[in-house]
């Protein structure tokens, strides 16, 4: 197995989006600069979380014809049926501080915002692929390919393909990347990163070395694959969660970081993003064939009732991408820490075949919803007062008018009277055949992280609260950004945003202190 260098100018921790983004960029702002990035996974697990993403890239754009020369899944005849609105910088700081009630560091959301174009820009020269996102963010409706929730770019086979273009452009880069190489500890100098102490595997186990390094960029994810920091700061349940994604990330650089060099943490350390998650997916990890597919984000479409049969949410309050990233929260507050989903025949036909096809889900099939509530109550679900809830449900959206329906735009389809209301797209659920899911909540990532300078990401110190030399800091690991809530796609922006500035910003200090040494 190769052994990572004993040396190297600069030194990534974590080979995901950030990490990757921030390799590459160290390495053209230097390309004389030696750039190593380790990462604690098997190679079999490589690309971190970052290879479970369905490549969703969030970017302020003006309209179609700027997305058009970046895609490579349009063709002119299906280019002239698409009707995709502008995404300004305004629209995207807007949602940013409408998700996160306006607590988004403001110098955080301005670069994160202002960058997010050229990052898409600078990463589809470098070889990734983006495509247009018609079966996540599209509704074909009255023959128009509709895009909604400001989010229309992905990247060729999701997050599998990410991982692949952006190892191909590291590799092209000269950039070295070493697997099954955690980092255990930070080494300083005078208060100075100078590199991490790592753990390696030998013939006869492992062993401890150390990597010297001019700068050290932090990208290892959060901790929301550790259940213990899990319900140390999520609180009581957290530790149950199913995790979505690498089961690598557990906080290490996090603790590590704190404990090393007092990095100051920034952020909403109880907050996380979790989603509605198939009931029946492992608890530990995500699937790396099923993957992203045991999401289950079509509640919008239909209702979601908890175990005792009573709606606990509001499925319509707003478009998918702005509620999803919080629906894993209110799920795994009901008892059992499990829900039902459940659609008629107006609507199933909606969901996403991906992520509710039957060789993905267990479908729960009723040819009546007597007959649905009879196989979802030996799944747990009181039936009874399931069917008193449907019953509220439908008399509460009695008048909506059916062809106003249109799931691509907030409808205005509501009920009236409900204690819990439904906003958006409440038809009655009456119309058989109707399909039932189990759900449960599953982590993505914690949002809680270290305190940076937004121009370069350079660490902050808790005790000086002046930036720590030779450390910089990105993608999940990166505290300030989001607080409650997601608009969702920004995770990989802010991971190739930030990761850019702290490869160019790592590369600069370190070329100044080599001609510094050399005066
Ligand atoms: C199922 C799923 C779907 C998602 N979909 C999207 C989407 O479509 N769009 C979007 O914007 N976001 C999405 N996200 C969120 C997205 O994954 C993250 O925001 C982003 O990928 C994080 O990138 P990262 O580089 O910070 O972390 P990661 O990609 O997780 O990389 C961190 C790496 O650090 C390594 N590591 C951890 N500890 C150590 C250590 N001590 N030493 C060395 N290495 C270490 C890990 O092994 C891992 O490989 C999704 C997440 C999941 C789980």
């Amino acid at each position: 197995m190769p052994q990572p260098p004993s040396s190297t100018d600069i030194l990534v921790i974590g080979s995901g989006n950030a990490g990757l983004s921030a390799a590459l960029s160290a390495a053209q702002t230097s390309p004389t600069l030696k750039i190593t990035v380790i990462d604690k996974s098997p190679k079999t697990w490589a690309g971190g979380n970052t290879y479970f993403t369905a490549g969703a890239f969030r970017t302020t754009h003006e309209g179609l014809a700027d997305l058009l020369p970046l895609v490579n899944n349009t063709t002119p005849h299906q280019a002239s049926r698409i009707d995709i609105q502008p995404y300004t910088t305004s629209d995207f700081t807007s949602d940013l501080n409408r998700m996160t009630g306006n607590r988004t560091n403001p110098a955080l959301c301005k670069v994160l915002v202002n960058d997010s174009h050229s990052a898409i820009n600078w990463l589809a020269a470098n070889g990734i692929r983006f495509q247009l996102s018609f079966n996540r963010q599209a509704y074909e409706v009255n023959n128009r390919i509709k895009f909604w929730g400001g989010l229309a770019l992905k990247t060729q086979d999701g997050g599998k393909g990410l991982v692949e273009d952006e190892l191909c452009a590291v590799q092209k880069a000269g950039v070295d990347v070493f697997f099954n190489t955690p980092a255990t500890a930070l080494l300083t100098d005078n208060g100075t990163v100078t590199g991490a102490e790592v753990s390696i595997h030998t013939e006869t186990g492992s062993r401890k070395t150390t990597i010297k390094a001019g700068a050290v960029i932090l990208a290892a994810g959060g901790f929301e694959a550790n259940p213990q920091l899990r319900a140390q700061y999520l609180g009581p349940g957290w530790d149950c969660a199913r995790v979505r994604g690498t089961p690598y990330n557990t906080g290490d650089m996090l603790v590590i970081a704190q404990r090393d060099v007092c990095a100051k943490s920034a952020g909403d350390w109880s907050g996380c993003h979790s989603v509605a998650w198939d009931a029946d997916a492992g608890a530990e990890a995500g699937d790396r064939e099923v993957s992203n597919e045991f999401t289950k984000s079509g509640y919008p479409l239909g209702i979601m009732v908890n175990c005792s049969g009573e709606r606990f949410v509001d499925e319509g309050f707003d478009l998918r991408n702005y509620t999803y990233a919080m629906v894993g929260r209110r799920v795994l507050g009901q008892s059992g820490q499990v829900a039902f989903q459940v659609w008629d025949s107006r609507t199933s036909g909606w969901l996403r075949e991906e992520e509710y096809r039957g060789e993905v889900v267990r479908r729960i099939e009723g040819g009546s919803i007597e007959e649905l509530a009879g196989k979802c109550e030996g799944l747990g679900l009181d039936s009874r007062r399931f069917l008193e809830t449907v019953r509220e449900f439908n008399a509460s959206v009695e008048g909506n008018e059916v062809e106003r329906w249109n799931p691509a735009v907030k409808d205005g389809l509501c009920t009236r009277g409900l204690a819990v209301s439904k906003s958006n797209w409440a038809l009655p659920i009456d119309k058989p055949p109707f399909l039932a899911v189990k759900v449960t909540g599953g982590i993505t990532f914690t949002f809680g992280g270290l305190a940076v300078n937004p121009e370069t990401t350079a660490v902050i110190s808790e005790t000086t609260n002046e930036e720590v030399p030779g450390l910089y800091c990105v993608g999940e690991m990166l505290g300030g950004i989001f607080y409650d809530n997601y608009p969702g796609g920004s995770g990989l922006t802010s991971g190739t945003v930030f990761g850019r500035r702290a490869g160019r910003a790592a590369a600069e200090a370190v070329e100044k202190t080599a001609r510094l040494e050399r005066l």
